[in-house]
């Protein structure tokens, strides 16, 4: 039994977290002197001090709420015991104030990884089957499975062959002003890294999405003086007057897919900087512990990945919203910052019309966690992004055409948030979970944190790095940042598999769809 311990953020708070495996019961007396009046769950919280009816109750040096209540010190802190503050105000913003000191450039570290003709480098070597409309989807998957096992086997240096599925494509308002959202999502997430650019799509033939909507003439090629005529697009259509029963479709898209297998088959790996990872982090099923071991860990790594020349994307606007003076602050410039505000307020304004706010946004697990609400867990989510400046901004379905770190606006749900971070580019994906979440992608490699020892040694087989360490005295945020860098170069070079991608768990693409169907 270790000794009882919470973990305090700052020094003004006056609340700190039991980190306990299984809680510490009424009656526990801590170094401090500290003494537990109620039993209190691993992750929550507890007071320091006497809290008055109406006092800010501190955590991460915010105000997280206000007391509901007197609540004496040693009390345990709950949801119910804490009224939430308004979200801040888009008027009268910090911009651009802070000037962290730069970062000293980390040198020296490389991967291997597959350099595409566009400049961008992929970390697996997958054959990609765009789609235009959920109706293919079946025809696809079945061509997916003949592929697999004919013709896989003859390509021994192409990792997958994955269908692009969802469910957009007909029944949608395909000119109202947000379509352009799922759409571009759609397009530059055919044009992920990890594809070598081997473009090829199945389409029905009726959809309002359109192949050539899709994806134009020169939108997936590159165009220059030695390429001056765009390719035209490799298209099957089911329904083509061509096809004469199934098998004549399941024929056309096996052909037309071994001709990019071919040309898949030939990529070879080769020495690369770190500086060509470009990494989207995000967060799921959160408890008290992400942003105390995952969360800070990640953002270390997010320093290291920034003074490497790399890519490393955060999203989730929910929650972030309530962090929007301490990200603003932090924009490279005055230019970023605005962009921020124009996707936070974007929104707030999407949450209206549906007549909620960004308090929609925590679970029923997250509470149980320890996260009382949005503010606190927009603390402990905002900390991934380490401590550079924030140098680019994203709107959904946006590639990224920049390095350092950037903010993807994206919602927090983890299917979208990836979807989002696919399309803008990513090569590896890294996502902590404190609850536990068996997430992956099929498109590029997931590395997944947990923010406890007791998930970690529970989810051996699913948990690739256990930041619970952290919280048991065993590792430092340092340690475990650098491992994770570390991991991220084998993972990207293919030299280790992720535990998602050894059981090949992955969840369905999910679009960004804010425009209306039909
Ligand atoms: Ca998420």
């Amino acid at each position: 039994m270790r000794p009882p311990l919470y973990i305090t953020m700052h020094d003004r708070d006056n609340v700190a977290i039991v980190a306990n495996d299984g809680g510490l019961p009424a009656g526990t007396v801590f170094p401090s002197g500290l003494t537990l009046v109620d039993k209190v769950p691993q992750g929550h919280k507890v007071a320091l001090v006497d809290i008055a009816a109406g006092e800010a109750v501190r955590r991460y040096d915010v105000s997280i709420g206000r007391a509901a209540r007197a609540i004496p010190a040693g009390s345990w802190v709950h949801e119910r015991l804490l009224e939430m503050p308004d979200a801040r105000s888009l008027d009268g913003l910090l911009i651009a104030t802070v000037k962290p000191p730069p970062l000293a450039p980390l040198e020296g570290y490389t991967f291997e990884g597959y350099r595409n003709a566009d400049g961008s480098v992929g970390s697996r070597n997958i054959l990609a089957i765009t789609t235009t409309v959920q109706c293919v989807a079946g025809v696809v998957e079945f061509a997916v499975r003949r592929i697999k096992s004919e013709l896989l086997p003859q390509y021994p240096n192409v990792d997958d062959v994955v269908g692009l599925e969802h469910t957009y494509g007909c029944g949608v308002a395909i000119d109202a002003p947000d379509a352009h959202i799922p759409i571009r999502t759609l397009r530059n997430i055919s044009l992920n890294p990890n594809f070598g650019g081997e473009v090829m799509v199945v389409s029905l033939g009726c959809e309002k999405l359109q192949p050539e909507r899709l994806l134009p003439p020169g939108s997936f090629s590159i165009v220059d003086e030695r390429n001056p005529t765009p390719p035209e697009l490799d298209v099957v259509c089911l329904q083509d007057d061509a096809h004469v029963g199934f098998m004549s479709m399941i024929d056309s898209v096996m052909n037309t897919a071994d001709v990019h297998l071919k040309r898949l088959n030939a990529r070879q790996r080769e020495t690369v900087p770190a500086s060509e990872l470009v990494v989207g982090v995000q967060c799921g099923g959160s408890d008290a512990f992400s942003g105390v071991t995952a969360n800070p860990a990640v953002g270390f790594c997010t320093d290291l990945l920034v003074r490497a020349g790399a890519t490393v994307m955060f999203s989730e606007t929910t929650e972030v919203r309530d962090g929007i003076d301490q990200l603003t602050s932090r924009a490279s410039s005055p230019e970023v910052a605005d962009a921020m505000i124009r996707e936070m307020a974007w929104y707030d304004a999407y949450l209206r019309k549906g007549m909620v706010d960004r308090s929609a946004n925590t679970t029923p697990g997250n509470k149980k966690g320890g996260l009382s609400n949005i503010v606190e867990k927009a603390m402990g989510s905002i900390v991934k992004s380490g401590s550079a400046p924030i140098s680019g901004v994203l709107s959904p379905g946006e590639k990224v055409q920049q390095k350092g770190l950037i903010y993807a606006a994206t919602p927090a749900s983890d299917f979208i948030c990836g979807t989002l971070q696919l399309a803008a580019g990513i090569n590896l994906h890294v996502f902590t979970t404190g609850r536990g979440t068996p997430y992956g992608l099929a498109e590029v490699p997931v590395i997944k944190v947990a923010t406890r020892s007791d998930l970690a040694r529970r989810w051996h087989d699913l948990m690739d790095v256990n930041a619970g360490r952290i919280a048991d005295g065993d590792a430092s945020i340092e340690e475990v940042g650098w491992e994770l860098f570390r991991l991220m170069l084998d993972v990207a070079s293919g030299r280790k598999k992720t535990w998602a991608e050894q059981w090949k768990l992955h969840n369905a693409l999910v679009l960004f769809n804010p425009a209306p169907v039909t």
